[in-house]
């Protein structure tokens, strides 16, 4: 966990936010401790002989809820991984998971690990001894507790674990669904690995889609030409600082990575920024902008948006003041803490919150486990008709117009969706459905002042009417 000297850890700034929501809605005691309290926890250290030395490793799996079945939530691996974060991050997951409809419950789980310490071959044996431990300790399977990548684990791991998982349960019909955000050729869906930065631009597209919303965070007109501090240019950031800058016009002034900042006002080239990373291991010696050895500074830069992806607890009681962006969208979790939470609303800065602005990810999770259960890719029934239907509907057009359509009008009319559409598209109406119901939440009750509390008011509605609806046991 990062520490933040005289500010509450991670968990217990999570409790306070579900709290401060938790107090408007004037919830039953009993029923609130219910929701709050994290059902199950795993600690399990294992083993393993590396380099011809035997090293033990340190995991957790919490299960914040089961109100839902399966409990989901990623798997991180980080040198700072604790339990509190895991247990923080396993409530975020219950909660997010209410505020986009998807039907699970949370969970969230870590491995105490520098993953660029060891060679691929060691991780795999790491990672393989670790998902024996979840499986058969009751925490990992399709049905009950369903992980998917995080911090410094991807679509390699996530094949590891199924194949883990398959080996114990081979008469498991469903064991490609005992995790998500695996490779294509094993069991992926389409637009998974996208999914979270998707997720952020479809979010913003729809907090910019509402006038009112622009105005309270004192900026005006469209996405296009906004600028854009991002922290952390990892699966997240990447894909979300991509999209809005190649798709929606945005203009990243600033990246903020471990090693310094990059800043060009004009603009950074995403795409070619990703491909230096990738060749350097670095920022440094990047063309296109100038750097800034203390990145952590540079969250303080003036810009219409800020978007935090890296890690919790950046924007902390030490920089809150100083943080001038007008929007800050949470692609990380947890990177605000609740003292500075406090100082941002008092402010009047406007923060789309992780437990809704990260919720891409658990979203198409969801869709890769129906396709996983039910064991067709999506579309796959359905693209040829639909292209037949197009085909009629234009030929129909030709003969009650008497005109020749456009060859480009016809190819996008006659068009099936395939998998990827389909997957952009549940969750573009996933993002704006979930924050229509957030803002009429906040626009409903005079004692809600921002959208953290008015998420987590959507959200522990739905969880509290479940809980109601099955009774205790
Ligand atoms: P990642 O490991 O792919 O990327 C993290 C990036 O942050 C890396 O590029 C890393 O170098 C950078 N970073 C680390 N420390 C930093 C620092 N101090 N300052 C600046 N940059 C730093 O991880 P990710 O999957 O992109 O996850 C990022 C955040 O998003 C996490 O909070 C995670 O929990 C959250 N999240 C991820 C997903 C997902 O689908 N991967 C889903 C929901 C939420």
């Amino acid at each position: 966990m990062i520490t933040i000297a005289n500010e509450p850890s991670f968990r217990e700034s999570v409790d306070l936010m579900v709290d401060r929501a938790m107090t408007v809605m004037n919830l039953d005691g009993g029923a609130a401790a219910a929701i709050k309290s994290c059902d199950s926890l795993l600690q399990v250290q294992f083993p393993v002989k590396i380099r011809g030395k035997i090293e033990v490793f340190t995991g957790w799996r919490a299960t914040h809820s089961s109100h839902r079945l399966p409990s989901k939530g990623g798997i991180r691996y980080a040198p700072y991984a604790d339990q509190d974060e895991v247990e923080a991050l396993a409530a975020l997951m219950t909660y997010k998971c209410a505020i986009v409809d998807v039907p699970f419950g949370g969970s969230k789980g870590a491995l105490l690990i520098d993953p660029e310490q060891y060679e691929r071959d060691e991780l795999e044996m790491i990672t393989r001894r670790f998902a024996h431990e979840l499986i058969r300790k009751g925490f990992l399977s399709p049905s009950t507790n369903v992980p998917a990548p995080d911090v410094g684990t991807g679509q390699r791991e996530m094949a590891w674990i199924a194949d883990t998982y398959k080996h114990l349960h081979p008469e498991d019909i469903n064991y490609i669904a005992c995790v998500t955000g695996k490779p294509l050729h094993h069991g992926g869906i389409h637009g998974r690995v996208e999914a979270t930065g998707r997720g952020v631009q479809y979010g913003l597209r729809e907090f910019f889609r509402h006038p009112e919303d622009v105005k309270t965070a004192n900026l005006s007109g469209f996405l296009q030409g906004k600028t854009c501090v991002i922290q952390g240019l990892g699966n997240v950031g990447y894909h979300a600082a991509k999209f809005l800058s190649e798709e929606d016009g945005v203009i990243i002034t600033a990246v903020i990575e471990r090693d310094g900042a990059l800043i060009n006002d004009e603009g950074i080239n995403i795409e070619d920024l990703y491909q230096h990373i990738n060749a350097h291991g670095s920022i440094i010696n990047f063309p296109g902008a100038t750097l800034e050895e203390n990145g952590a500074a540079v969250l303080e830069k003036e810009c219409d948006i800020l978007i935090p992806a890296a890690l919790e607890s950046q924007i902390t009681l030490k920089n809150a003041e100083r943080i001038q962006a007008k929007l800050i969208i949470e692609a990380a979790n947890g990177p605000i803490t609740y003292g500075a939470d406090e100082i941002l609303n008092k402010k009047g800065t406007i923060i789309i919150p992780d437990a809704y602005a990260n919720a891409g990810g658990v979203t198409v999770s969801y869709f890769e486990w129906i396709r996983n259960i039910s064991h067709i890719r999506l579309g796959r029934m359905s693209k040829r008709h639909d292209e037949t239907q197009g085909m009629q509907m234009a030929a129909m057009l030709e003969e009650l117009t008497g005109s020749k359509i456009s060859e480009n009008l016809r190819k996008s009319v006659a068009r099936g969706a395939d998998e990827l559409d389909l997957v952009r598209s549940g969750l573009d109406d996933t993002m704006r459905t979930a924050y229509q119901q957030i803002r009429e939440t906040l626009t409903s009750n005079d004692n809600i002042n921002d959208l953290r509390t008015a998420s987590y008011v959507t959200s522990i509605t739905k969880i509290a009417r479940s809980y109601l609806d099955i009774g205790v046991y």
